[in-house]
């Protein structure tokens, strides 16, 4: 679609008469702000939109959809704006910035709370932790609760409590042909299924009610950083112990530069380390013994794992990760932690640690409660893998392109012999339709093209992870 063409489908005047029907902030080029609005995590990605419409409630949120099908337009939904791939920003066209819609209110006798669709996770952590509760979320604060619970979620304390998108009750939901819905277990039982692992695809959510956990306010958690030399020594006792410990042992492995703080031994500052994320998910009195085995492994050159708010070591992780920085970034679930991926990630990982202070190489550890939900239960997929590579490079300056993502093709490569095939989408800065395709069984893709065949039969929820409606289907509703 051309540009003149989009900009002939959003003059001033339909613009103008949107307005009258629109109570938030609408950004257009030319605005003072309008840079910033259009500005997304991934400094990769560089897209300007025609219009961005920030709502304040639902009837905006139906308002600007009517807008978008009615113009044709090809629209962006944002929550955090975290979205690797962009999908939170389109060229011309309009963006659904849904960032006004705050606020989290938390029932603490059911032990569940309802986010408007505009909430990142350190907001809405810091809600549910006055009342010592917590569902699954975002590693880093800044995330959105959108895209995140609709691609599915892994948080810190899934192995205990399964995915965002399994501890999600209900969403509302603005609907391609501008109507509001509640999806749940009770109601548009199938558009539920489908929200949970391809959710975006479906309409816009409104807002989320999720089931929430006793946890906190005080957990057991931090780092523990080794010396990379020790680094495959260490990595291999910690597969040991982690695979017969308890779900509530949240953890992670990561091979990175590390930073010139004053935390850090002086010794390691600026050169590669493993890091062990640790977070004891369950009472802090309990966590000492389970935790213990591994503060004794090497033993690390800085123990940082201690009594903690569990809204602090949400937010550990929120310095390594700032926004505006050039992103590519990969999940891919692995068949095991075998001797071969240790040794592949130490190789790779130590090389970019070598030279880019902001990339990291993870290994994070899931299962358990999420392996536990049978994988017909959600759109989700490939639940049963304990471990999902996440090499993340991560670099300032536009000239380092090339040599981050050589380095990212290379480290791919030789991982693929213990990959599964199966992708994590969410973690993928360029998951393309393939790979979307791939992610999904042949059952499964074809019940979620019949979802999308009858809740968004034009496509036009289609910047996502996107589900192509039949072809039949398609050109029938045209
Ligand atoms: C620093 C960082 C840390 C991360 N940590 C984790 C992690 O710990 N675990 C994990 O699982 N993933 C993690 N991710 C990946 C994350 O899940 C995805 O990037 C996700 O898309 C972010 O959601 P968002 O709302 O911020 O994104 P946005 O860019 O705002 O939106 C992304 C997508 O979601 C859709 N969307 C958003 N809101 C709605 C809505 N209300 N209705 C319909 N569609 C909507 C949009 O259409 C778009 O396709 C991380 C990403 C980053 C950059």
């Amino acid at each position: 679609m051309t540009t003149s063409l989009m900009t002939t489908r959003l003059s001033d005047a339909t613009i103008e008469a949107f307005r009258g029907n629109f109570r938030g902030e609408l950004i257009r080029p030319g605005d003072a702000s309008y840079d910033q609005a259009r500005r997304i995590f991934n400094a990769m990605i560089d897209r300007r939109p025609a219009l961005i419409a920030r709502p304040t409630g639902v009837a905006d949120v139906i308002a600007a959809v009517n807008l978008a099908r009615e113009r044709d337009l090809s629209l962006a939904v944002r929550c955090g704006g975290h979205n690797l791939a962009g999908n939170g920003v389109c060229d011309d066209g309009l963006v659904i910035d849904l960032s006004r819609m705050k606020g989290v209110r938390v029932d603490p006798t059911a032990r569940t709370a309802r986010a408007n669709a505009g909430v990142v996770w350190g907001e809405f952590d810091r809600e549910t932790q006055l009342f010592g509760l917590a569902t699954p979320g975002g590693r880093v604060t800044t995330t959105g609760l959108g895209g995140f619970t609709l691609g599915g979620g892994y948080g810190w304390i899934s192995p205990r409590f399964g995915l965002t998108c399994d501890n999600l009750l209900s969403a509302d939901v603005v609907t391609a042909d501008g109507r509001l819905v509640t999806a749940s277990e009770r109601e548009n039982a199938n558009l539920f299924w489908g929200l949970r692992g391809a959710g975006a695809n479906f309409g816009v959510v409104t807002s989320y009610e999720f089931r929430l956990h006793p946890l906190g306010p005080v957990v057991m958690g931090g780092l523990l950083m080794h010396p990379i030399e020790r680094g495959a020594e260490v990595a291999r006792a910690y597969r040991e112990y982690v695979e017969s410990a308890p779900d509530e042992l949240a953890t992670a492995l990561a091979v990175l530069m590390a930073p010139p703080a004053s935390f850090v031994p002086q010794h390691l500052q600026g050169k590669p380390v493993l890091v062990i994320v640790v977070l004891y998910a369950g009472a802090v009195e309990e966590a000492e013994a389970v935790v213990a085995p591994l503060k004794q492994l090497g033993p690390p050159a800085l123990d940082g794992v201690q009594p903690m708010p569990y809204t602090a070591f949400q937010a550990l992780l929120d310095p390594s990760a700032p926004w505006g920085l050039h992103v590519y970034s990969r999940g891919e679930h692995l068949a095991g932690l075998t001797d071969g991926v240790i040794d592949v990630y130490l190789e790779y990982g130590t090389e970019i640690a070598t030279f880019s202070p902001w990339s990291q190489t993870i290994i994070f550890r899931h299962g358990g409660a999420v392996a536990r939900i049978p994988d017909e239960a959600t759109a989700f997929s490939h639940r049963r893998t304990a471990y999902m590579a996440h090499p993340i490079a991560a670099w300032e300056n536009p000239a380092g392109t090339d040599r981050h993502l050589d380095w990212m093709r290379r480290f791919s490569a030789a991982l693929r012999p213990f990959v599964t095939g199966g992708v994590y989408l969410n973690l993928e800065a360029d998951e393309g339709a393939d790979k979307v395709r791939a992610n999904f069984s042949a059952e499964k893709y074809a019940k979620l093209a019949a979802l999308k065949a009858k809740w968004d039969p034009h496509n036009l929820f289609r910047l996502n992870q996107n589900i192509k409606p039949p072809r039949k289907v398609a050109r029938r509703a045209r």
